[in-house]
């Protein structure tokens, strides 16, 4: 297969880890018989640095014109005092946005090698955590109307939270074919006890429900689940929510699995093209060095050959490369304790391709 993917490699520790991910790609292309074509575009603080946008029109065009985005991280202190309309962050919600991309998918997964990591009670932890948060992406208060006024002399923020019927339905149908392929089960996730927009939002996903006899499905307070990620993650499968709780609660879960570096993510819209990016920012205290962990951006890009170019089979073996070199005892400094080996993130980057290439 030949598959053009857009490369965003972005800011501070970005370009090291996205180059990591791609030595493992271009080993998979040479074993599997596939050709990558990567177009690198400028995005986020380095768009900003080479034209003073963030998400200058040719990079969004790039991003519309290939088969899906690989992103490593923007943003950094250096474009702190920048217009807000214009932070290395608005790229990513410009590029969202401009593709279509509605749905977040982040697993929260433990690796067994990692357990040690995890801050939650080893009798937590054994019971496994794995499950996915599929989070609605390009609705709800982020992208709501909001404004400042001054009423009665002071001062009053208003940010607006609005979803339709098709926005919930669309991403509760995402969480529930995604659930077929896991555990069988949703859990959605809303403050129906409070909010209008929760309340309709619950409505949608058990009408939706109804559509898959066959997956458990259960609804689930917001409060109560940042209670329950912590209490007993093991409960859950696929968990579906709207675009700040969602924010919100897969920061947390991530949490608990032990290491930023590790977690990939994918946004999907309608169609296979995806972007995937990890989930951790562009690190700036340590960006350069040659130390963050790869790991994350490597798995992401598994996701994009499974979810977007249909390559199971590929990504699997992107996995178990990863799974092997932490058997081995090989650790980035995030992830290192006492009697692993160190290595640097271009050595993560080899070590993953040679096992590649061993299998
Ligand atoms: P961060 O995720 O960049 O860093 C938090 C901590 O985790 C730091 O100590 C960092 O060194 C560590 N860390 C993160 N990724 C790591 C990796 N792969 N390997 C080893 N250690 C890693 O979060 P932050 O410091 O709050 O944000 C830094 C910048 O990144 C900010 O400008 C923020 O806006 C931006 N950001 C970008 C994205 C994105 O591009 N999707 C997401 C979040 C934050």
């Amino acid at each position: 297969m030949k598959k053009v993917v857009t490369v965003i490699k972005g800011d501070g520790i970005g370009p090291e880890i996205v180059t990591e991910t791609l030595k493992v790609m271009d080993v998979i292309g040479v074993q599997y018989g596939h050709e990558f074509k990567y177009q690198e575009i400028a995005a986020g603080g380095a768009g900003i640095d080479a034209c003073g946008k963030a998400l200058p029109e040719e990079s969004m065009e790039k991003c519309l014109d290939c088969d899906s985005v690989l992103l490593g991280a923007v943003g950094g202190p250096k474009w702190d005092q920048v217009d807000p309309k214009n932070r290395p962050e608005a790229a990513l919600l410009g590029i969202r946005s401009g593709m279509g991309l509605y749905a977040n998918l982040r697993p929260a997964k433990l690796f067994p090698q990692l357990a040690e990591a995890s801050p939650l009670k080893p009798s937590i932890v054994a019971q496994g955590i794995d499950f996915l948060v599929v989070r609605e992406l390009i609705g709800g208060v982020y992208f709501g109307n909001r404004y400042t006024r001054e009423i009665g002399g002071q001062l009053v923020a208003t940010d607006e939270m609005t979803y339709g019927e098709l926005e919930v339905e669309r991403i509760a149908r995402v969480a529930f074919d995604t659930a077929r392929k896991r555990r069988s089960k949703v859990t959605s996730i809303d403050k129906a006890n409070v909010l209008d927009s929760s309340r309709l939002w619950r409505k949608v996903c058990e009408r939706v429900a109804k559509d898959y006899p066959d997956v458990e499905f259960e609804n689930m307070l917001v409060d109560n689940t940042a209670m329950q990620i912590v209490k007993c993650p093991s409960q859950f499968d696929v968990v579906v929510t709207e675009n700040m709780f969602g924010d919100i609660l897969s920061d947390e879960a991530s949490m608990i699995t032990g290491s930023i570096g590790m977690i990939p993510s994918s946004s999907l819209g309608k169609g296979t093209r995806g972007m995937y990016e990890p989930i951790h920012g562009s690190a700036p205290d340590i960006a350069g060095q040659n130390l963050a962990n790869p790991i994350g951006t490597i798995l992401s890009g598994a996701m994009m050959l499974k979810y977007s170019f249909d390559m199971d089979e590929e990504a699997a073996a992107i996995e178990a490369a990863v799974n092997a070199v932490l058997d081995d005892g090989y650790r980035t400094g995030d992830m290192m304790s006492e009697g692993m080996k160190r290595v640097s993130c271009s050595e993560m980057g080899d070590l993953i391709a040679a096992k590649l290439k061993k299998a």
